[in-house]
C-alpha cells in the first residue's frame, strides 16, 4: 500500500477550527486508500510564547530545560489532532518523538537526528490507525528530550518519510507552493510546479522561508520527494525533487533576497600571508558563519577585506574584529547593516552563459550599485543597498521573464 507523510505547520493547527479542518483533510487521504502518517508543529506562536516564558525566568535558560519546555508545544497539537480524527470516526494515536524512537545527538536546542526506530508507527499502521507524531523533538542517548532547531518539524517529517520509505512527504503550510520570488513584492510571481533540491536549498538559504533548510538537505540526501502545499486552499503545490534534464532549459527559476546580513570591512590590512586565516579563524572560533568574502587588490602593501555575516551576530563580530585590527595593525573596521543580498537561482546556469552579466546590466539600468558579488554553479548573488531590494527583485524578475 502506498504511504504518505503529511506535515502540518503551526498556522495549519493554529486553533481548534483549523485542527478540525486538517482532520478532515487527513481523513480524505485515508479514505483514498493510503496509509497516512502525520507530523505536526506546535500551534502558531506557541513556541515563541514558551521561549518568552523561559526568558521571564532567567536570561540564560538551561538548554536541557528549554528543550523540555519547547517540546510541550507539539504535544498539545498532536493530542488535539488525534482526538479530532477519533471524533470523525478514524482510529488515531498521537506519539511524542521519543515514543517513536527519534534518536538524536546530544546538542540541545539544535540536535540532529541519528536514527529512527519507528516501532510504534509500524504497529499503529498495522492496526489501521493514523499515527500523529510530534515534530521538532527527539531523545538523546541519555534519554533526555532534545529539539531540532526552529522550524524543525520539517526535519521530523522528512526523516520519518525516509525511514518509513514513504512515497512522498507533503509539507502543508500557509502558502500554496514555492514561488519564482516573493509574491508580496512582485505581483506576477508564479508558483513553480517543480524545483530541484539544489535550487530549493539556495532559495531556502537566501531567505525564501517556505521550508526549513536542513530538511531540504536531508530530503536531497535520502531522495525524499517533497510536495509543498497549502492547507488553506486547494492546489497542486510545488514538488521539490531530483534534477531532471527539463529543468536545465529554464536558466533562472527564481529570485531570492535576504535583508538579514551585515557587511563588515577591515581596511588598511597588511597584505601578507596568514592575515585572512587570522581574521576568519577568529570568526570561526566564535562560531559565526560568514557568507560572502571580498578582498581588494592591494596598494602600498595594504588591502581591504569585507565579509558578510548574519545581522544578529554583528555586534559580536565587530567586537572581535576591533580587537584583531589592533593585533594585525589594520587601520579601521566598519560595519554596514543597511545591505541586502539579492540572488538569481537556476540549474540552467550550468549550461548557459552570460547570465551574470545580464543580471549586472539589469541592476545598472536602475542605477543600483553592486557592492559584492558571489557565484556558484547555480546562482549569482549581489550585495546592494537594502533600500533598493524591492526594486532589484522586480527588475530581475522581469529581466529573466519569470512572471
Ligand atoms: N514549533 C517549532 C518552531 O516553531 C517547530 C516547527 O514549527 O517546525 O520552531
Ligand atoms: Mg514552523
Amino acid at each position: 500500500m502506498s504511504l504518505i507523510v503529511q506535515k502540518y505547520g503551526g498556522t495549519s493547527v493554529a486553533d481548534i477550527a483549523r485542527i478540525k479542518i486538517i482532520a478532515e483533510m487527513i481523513a480524505a487521504e485515508k479514505e483514498s486508500g493510503k496509509d497516512v502518517v502525520v507530523v505536526v508543529s506546535a500551534m502558531a506562536g506557541e513556541t515563541d510564547k514558551l521561549i518568552s516564558l523561559a526568558h521571564q525566568v532567567t536570561d540564560e535558560p538551561d538548554d536541557r530545560e528549554l528543550d523540555m519546555l519547547l517540546s510541550s508545544g507539539e504535544v498539545v497539537s498532536i493530542a488535539l489532532l488525534a482526538m479530532a480524527l477519533n471524533s470523525l470516526g478514524y482510529k488515531s494515536e498521537s506519539f511524542t518523538g521519543p515514543q517513536v524512537g527519534i534518536i538524536t545527538d546530544a546538542f540541545h536546542t539544535r540536535a540532529r537526528i541519528k536514527k529512527i526506530t519507528a516501532d510504534r508507527i509500524h504497529k499503529a499502521l498495522k492496526e489501521d490507525k493514523i499515527p500523529v507524531v510530534a515534530g521538532f523533538q527527539g531523545i538523546n542517548e541519555q534519554e533526555d528530550i532534545t529539539t531540532l532547531g526552529r522550524g524543525g518539524s520539517d526535519i521530523t517529517a522528512v526523516a520519518l518519510a525516509s525511514a518509513l520509505k514513504a512515497d512522498v512527504c507533503e509539507i502543508y503550510t500557509d502558502v500554496d507552493g514555492v514561488y519564482t520570488t516573493d509574491p508580496r513584492i512582485v505581483q506576477n510571481a508564479r508558483r513553480l510546479d517543480k524545483i530541484s533540491y539544489d535550487e530549493m536549498l539556495e532559495m531556502a538559504s537566501l531567505g525564501a522561508k517556505v521550508l526549513q533548510i536542513r530538511s531540504v538537505g536531508f530530503a536531497k540526501k535520502y531522495n525524499v520527494p517533497l510536495l509543498v502545499k497549502s492547507s488553506f486552499k486547494e492546489g497542486k503545490g510545488t514538488l521539490v525533487t531530483m534534477e531532471d534534464p527539463e529543468m536545465e532549459d529554464v536558466v533562472v527559476s527564481g529570485v531570492a533576497y535576504s535583508k538579514e546580513q551585515s557587511k563588515i570591512t577591515i581596511s588598511g590590512v597588511p597584505d601578507r600571508p596568514g592575515i585572512a586565516a587570522k581574521i576568519f579563524g577568529r570568526i570561526a572560533e566564535a562560531g559565526l558563519i560568514v557568507d560572502m568574502i571580498v578582498q581588494n587588490i592591494s596598494e602600498n602593501g595594504l588591502t581591504d577585506i569585507s565579509f558578510t555575516i548574519p545581522r544578529e551576530d554583528t555586534k559580536k563580530a565587530m567586537n572581535l574584529m576591533s580587537g584583531l585590527a589592533k593585533e594585525i595593525d589594520a587601520l579601521d573596521v566598519n560595519v554596514d547593516d543597511s545591505i541586502a543580498k539579492i540572488s538569481i537561482i537556476g540549474v540552467g546556469m550550468r549550461s548557459h552563459s552570460g547570465i551574470a552579466s545580464k543580471m549586472f546590466a539589469a541592476l545598472a539600468k536602475e542605477n543600483i550599485n553592486i557592492m559584492m558579488i558571489s557565484t556558484s554553479e547555480i546562482k549569482v548573488s549581489c550585495v546592494i543597498q537594502s533600500k533598493y531590494t524591492e526594486l532589484a527583485v522586480r527588475v530581475l524578475h522581469d529581466e529573466f521573464e519569470l512572471g
